[in-house]
């Protein structure tokens, strides 16, 4: 395999560009690109039909309109390419209008309220920035997703809106660092991403893996993850075909896919890409996940991306790792060579911390989900409270500068913002650094509290906003200072002042820190009812709103879709529950007890020996099957009685503190009883058979 003539061989990338269009719409395509504006309809034409033969010369037959609607998985309406001509034969088209306008019926996709009944109409824009791609032989062109009346129904129109943000702030706080050269700033993202591969047999004789996606019932395996032997541990020939053909999908779609290995529970592996700007980070996360799961299938199994699948075996997250970088390739997070290039990254520094602060409650918000519940806060995910981790080194020189006191680096010298040069801090790596739920790693920053299954576009419109926010703020200051240096130092020892209560560098998982972020005032949000609706704290709804990222109608209508989402989750897991109890476990358990019954009476009646065994077992499961059957009939009841609260945080917090304890209660007995059955006798595969089956 070639891997450099394989890789972007599907994806109309510049070099494609280049070499197809006429030079001057290779041009006029990149001005527009670049400076945000939108596309003369005959450049469009253009481009549509160069990129028609191109695709068709890899054997595209249709195209489509590629989105992220609120679902978080992206959708597709494919369309061909045929026209007719007449005579009875066609002949493939593919207009510019086409290519940037699609209208598509959005009344299938949740919308929270933002369409109307009588207009059940969406339209699709292309957005030139992320490259097209050809994917079962269709052309995919990347679009934002909006209403009628012009709100945004997705993913990536607010993450486009809040890259541009960051640009204008960004670039005012280098031109007053003397930078007249840089055009652009951007936020880059590499996304590692976490999954479980199961069997596929074993996946489909599970209500719960197909319906839900994690096993709601399950007695935990004798062995588990403790040995720690699968992470980094060699990888099973069956697993090493799948991620040999997961690359080459990848690399075939531009994906720089670079690092497949397992991860700490068995069946637990992760891939993790070369990182690029955001909104191709984003793209390309929801690429891997669907090509994670098409290539699954292929090999005969199912792969997971929900953050929880077993109980009592780490879930799976997905790391953000995230930077600011400009047009010239300078990366604003690293610590500089120069006095002048420190004093600009302690500004960019003090906005990550001032901005993490300020708004603890935006970032637990955006990776709140049913299933990161599970997950977060239990001691193999970072906790729900908001922390930075920045390193003992870059914590003391912040704390000179704060006290105003002598950094006692080589050099000995006084910490001079601007005046002198930052020491060298190596990469930490230590324990603690994996315990937080947002590191400094040298020179990004790892936003660690991430669900596996989550598009990080939400993740990432928060981070760019209340980043930008504050890079506003700052600029506002420094461009009306008298003296800006003297004026860059206040404003660097005021944010470290104010908002150093942040930073934490210790051991995330210790209880003593839940007691300490609250005594320094930090939020502890534990669940997702509780993180929702700070969605539309009179705080964050003008944050968003002032920025032009949201408006107050597109806040409100997520924040609906976000309550919907967790219900609906709780309860279709609540629901199949309560059929894999009644058709699956009780129906297991009753014909085991049949069995050891008909032991008993035979040895006790016929041989006239003490039945022991049989009949402590018997009485045991007779009473765990009482309690599932109870338990299960509670539960029915706890659903049912969901249907008469209609307002949607009630009904979330409903969800949170009556139906999942019932399940809970459930699950303990049915798992109880899974222990005592015979092998034959098993209503599913188990824990064991699913994690060391494959
Ligand atoms: P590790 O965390 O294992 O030390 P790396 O630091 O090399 O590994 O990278 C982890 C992830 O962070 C990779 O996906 C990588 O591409 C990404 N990354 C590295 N530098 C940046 C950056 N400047 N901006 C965004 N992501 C980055
Ligand atoms: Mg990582």
């Amino acid at each position: 395999m070639n891997v450099s003539e394989l890789f972007g061989s599907y994806v109309f990338n510049d070099a494609v560009m280049r070499e197809r269009l006429p030079e001057e719409t290779y041009f006029a395509l990149k001005k527009a690109v670049k400076g945000g504006k939108s596309l003369d309809i005959t450049v469009a034409n253009t481009v549509a039909t160069a990129m028609k033969d191109w695709a068709v010369s890899k054997g595209a037959t249709h195209y489509t309109h590629w989105f992220q609607p609120m679902t978080g998985i992206t959708a597709e309406k494919h369309d061909s390419f045929i026209s007719p001509v007449g005579d009875g034969t066609v002949i493939m088209e593919f207009s510019g209008k086409e290519l940037i306008k699609g209208e598509s019926d959005a009344s299938s996709f949740p919308s929270g309220g933002l369409r109307a009944t009588f207009e059940a109409r969406g339209y699709t824009a292309w957005d030139p920035t992320s490259y097209a791609f050809i994917k079962d032989n269709t052309l995919c062109i990347p679009t934002a997703f909006y209403s009628y009346g012009g709100h945004a129904l997705d993913k990536k129109t607010p993450l486009l809106r809040s890259m541009e943000l960051l640009n204008t702030q960004a670039l005012r706080i280098l031109r007053l660092f003397g930078n007249t050269t840089v055009e652009r700033v951007i936020t880059t993202v590499g996304a590692e991403q976490e999954y479980f591969l199961v069997d596929k047999e074993l996946f489909n004789k599970r209500k719960d893996l197909v319906f839900t996606g994690r096993t709601l019932f399950g007695a935990r395996p004798p062995k588990g993850q403790e040995m720690n032997d699968h992470y980094f541990g060699a990888i099973r020939p069956r697993v090493a075909e799948f991620m040999k053909d997961l690359d080459t999908e990848l690399w075939k779609l531009g994906v720089l896919a670079k690092t497949e290995h397992n991860e700490a529970a068995p069946a637990q592996h992760e891939i993790a890409p070369i990182f690029s700007d955001t909104n191709t980070a984003t793209d390309h996360n929801q690429i891997t996940m669907e090509i994670l799961k098409n290539v699954a299938e292929r090999h005969g199994m199912k792969c997971l991306l929900h953050e929880k699948p077993f109980a009592g075996v780490n879930g799976s997250g997905k790391h953000n790792n995230w930077s600011i970088a400009t047009d010239t390739g300078i990366n604003l997070l690293e610590p500089g060579k120069s006095p002048h290039e420190n004093a600009q990254f302690l500004l960019f520094l003090c906005s990550v911390i001032k901005a993490v602060d300020e708004y603890q409650d935006l970032l637990r918000l955006s990776i709140a989900s049913a299933g990161n519940d599970h997950r977060l806060g239990s001691n193999e995910a970072p906790p729900a409270i908001i922390s930075i981790f920045l390193g003992d080194e870059l914590t003391k020189i912040l704390d000179a500068i704060d006290s105003g006191s002598r950094y006692n680096n080589k050099e000995n010298a006084d910490m001079e913002i601007g005046v002198h040069v930052l020491p060298h801090f190596p990469k930490d790596t230590t324990d603690r650094n994996r315990t937080s739920p947002f590191a400094f790693t040298g020179n990004k920053f790892e936003f660690r509290m991430l669900g596996s299954s989550l598009s990080i576009s939400g993740p990432n419109i928060i981070l760019n906003t209340i980043i930008a926010e504050q890079l506003e703020q700052f600029a506002d200051v420094l461009e009306n200072a008298d003296d800006f240096t003297s004026e860059l130092n206040t404003l660097i020892r005021k944010t470290i002042r104010e908002h150093k209560r942040i930073i934490f560098n210790g051991n995330g998982y210790d209880d003593a820190w839940v007691k300490e972020a609250e005594k320094r005032g930090l939020l502890n949000i534990k669940t997702t009812p509780e993180a929702l609706d700070r969605y539309i704290d009179d705080k964050n709804i003008e944050l968003f709103t002032k920025h032009r990222i949201f408006t107050k109608e597109e806040i409100f209508s997520r924040l609906e879709i976000l309550y919907d989402n967790y219900c609906h989750t709780v309860s279709i897991e609540a629901l199949t529950m309560i059929d894999m109890a009644k058709k699956d476990i009780i129906p297991s358990i009753l014909k085991y007890e049949e069995h050891l019954a008909t032991l008993v009476e035979i040895k006790q009646e016929k041989i006239g020996i003490l039945p022991e065994p049989e009949k402590a077992v018997l009485l045991t499961l007779s009473k765990l099957c009482k309690d599932i059957y109870d338990e299960t009939e509670y539960l029915e009841k706890t659903v049912a009685s969901a249907r008469s609260i209609t307002d949607k945080k009630e009904l979330s917090f409903y969800y949170k503190d009556s139906i999942i304890p019932a399940m809970e209660t459930l699950r303990k007995s049915a798992d109880e009883a899974e222990t005592l059955l015979g092998t034959e006798y098993l209503p599913y595969p188990t824990y064991e058979d699913l994690l060391f089956g494959v």
